[in-house]
């Protein structure tokens, strides 16, 4: 029995916590092992959710293990499944059960992963993990540094945000920006936030490869220039979002070295496939950025949330983001011991590095490499089924693991309005079956079905239910195919 005193110290009896302790284990275990079996796509009204869970705040206690229960069957199993083998768009979470640990110790003994004197470990890790990420990717090790962040958006704005203190110290009223029409929405949604305008931005079109056009970028740089203003950040994208298609690195390194511009990547997307000799060749040039957006949580398998920026400089961090309050000055410590505070805009953290530290040391680089180069081949595979069949046409070929293609089968010949019309109706049906997560985007004004195949468990059966499915429901809109 619980009394009321025990009650206003927010604790729980030692066997209570063990009770609830076990539940969440098992309900995590269950639904990891079981999660192919079940559904990937959740759908609800709002209407519906509000029914379910609208109420006041309760002022009064309620049994825990009803609310566990209440939680785990109306919330988490009511949730998409974006760990699923068949979940196939935007960017899937594979995410992996050590790291689910990792942050499940972090979290219960809630450490603070912002200064080092609160945690020097904590810190070290984050040392530690960001030196490991600094030599996959070429970068240097002693000079430079990093910081894990919520995501990929929050690396981006911090990276943009130290470009801007760098190169353009004091004011920015003529500072302008580069990026590609393929660019990440978070990266504008950045330069926003920092306070840019409209003219400040420069959108360059992509060629018919979905590549930043160098031509275009020069022109464009030269054109400002001429107009008084100052060019000082280019963002290239490594695997974009859509077709994972990788800017010309080496070549857009060289016009930033010869322009004095920020040399910014983001990675967030296809940075992981460094680990796989493919993705490795696609991606020459990355280690010549200034800084690197890359998003643990996506192709390095972490649970949510885990973003990483990284510098050629660890300088560049400590100049942009240090303040010094007063109330921090006894544990400011001495540069080698670093405050993560100092290198980025949060002051409490998360400890972030600890499940990327946990998941590396427990499977080996080695198992990342070898998942990550499953992905990409599996969608190698994926693109010979389809180039095979006389029902299926490729419109971006498999490119770090994305690749987007549409049903237009040979025989019926139709017009490109039906067959943005005919994809979006597949997609419909198929998100609607809840079988399998699979939207549209559109690439050059095409209605396309688009596969994001990160997920290291995801088989060749998995795309051939895929494929069927989308089938029997094209039958549906055009008889007589099959
Ligand atoms: C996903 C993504 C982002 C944003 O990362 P979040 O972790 O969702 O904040 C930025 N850039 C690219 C290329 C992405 O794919």
């Amino acid at each position: 029995m619980r009394t009321a005193k025990r009650d206003a110290r927010l604790e729980l009896s030692v066997d209570e916590m063990t009770e609830i302790g076990y539940k969440v284990v098992d309900a995590i275990v269950e639904h990891t092992a079981t999660q192919a079996s079940k559904k990937p796509v959740s759908i609800a009204t709002r209407e519906e959710m509000d029914r379910m869970f609208l109420e006041e705040a309760p002022e009064k206690a309620s049994d825990l293990n009803q609310v566990f229960e209440f939680v785990q069957k109306q919330v988490l199993e009511t949730s998409s499944i974006v760990s699923h083998p068949r979940s196939y768009s935007f960017v899937p979470g594979p995410s992996n059960y050590v790291s689910v640990m990792a942050d499940t110790l972090a979290t219960g003994y809630n450490i603070f992963s912002g200064g080092w004197a609160a945690s020097p470990a904590a810190a070290e890790l984050e040392i530690v993990t960001i030196g490991w990420l600094l030599k996959i990717f070429g970068f240097p090790v002693k000079r430079g540094g990093g910081i894990f962040t919520s995501g990929g958006s929050m690396a981006n704005l911090t990276a943009i945000t130290t470009a801007r203190r760098v190169k353009c110290p004091g004011d920015f009223s003529k500072a302008v920006i580069y990026l590609s029409d393929q660019a990440h929405s978070s990266n504008i949604k950045a330069i926003r936030v920092l306070g840019f305008s409209k003219d400040q931005i420069r959108i360059i079109p992509t060629d018919l490869e979905f590549k930043l056009s160098l031509n275009k970028l020069k022109n464009a740089i030269a054109k400002d220039r001429l107009s008084g203003l100052q060019p000082f950040c280019l963002v290239a994208t490594a695997g974009t979002t859509n077709t994972g298609t990788v800017d010309p690195l080496n070549e857009l390194a060289n016009i930033c070295r010869k322009e004095k511009i920020w040399f910014h990547i983001d990675g967030a997307y296809g940075g992981a496939a460094i680990l796989s000799e493919n993705g490795k060749k696609l991606l020459r040039g990355i280690e010549k950025a200034d800084s690197l957006t890359v998003d643990p949580h996506k192709w390095f398998y972490q649970p949510y949330e885990s973003g990483c920026l990284l510098v050629r400089n660890a300088k560049w961090l400590k100049a942009t983001f240090t303040e010094k309050p007063e109330y921090l000055r006894d544990v400011e410590g001495n540069t080698s011991e670093i405050n993560f505070y100092d290198h980025g805009i949060q002051l409490t953290r998360r400890f972030r590095a600890l499940k990327f530290y946990m998941s590396i040391k427990t499977f080996g680089l080695g198992s990342f490499r070898k998942a990550i180069t499953y992905n990409i081949e599996l969608a190698e595979q994926v693109e010979a089924v389809l180039r095979k069949s006389s029902n299926w046409e490729v419109i971006s070929p498999a490119t770090l693991a994305v690749i987007n293609f549409r049903f237009n089968p040979i025989q019926l010949n139709l017009s490109e309005k039906k067959l943005d019309a005919l994809n979006q109706y597949i997609s419909g049906k198929a998100v609607e079956s809840r079988e399998v997560l699979l939207v549209t985007t559109l690439l050059q004004k095409q209605v396309v079905l688009r596969m994001c195949l990160i997920n290291p468990r995801t088989t060749m059966d998995d795309i051939t239910f895929t494929l069927k499915l989308c089938e029997k429901f094209a039958a549906e809109k055009y008889p007589g195919i099959n």
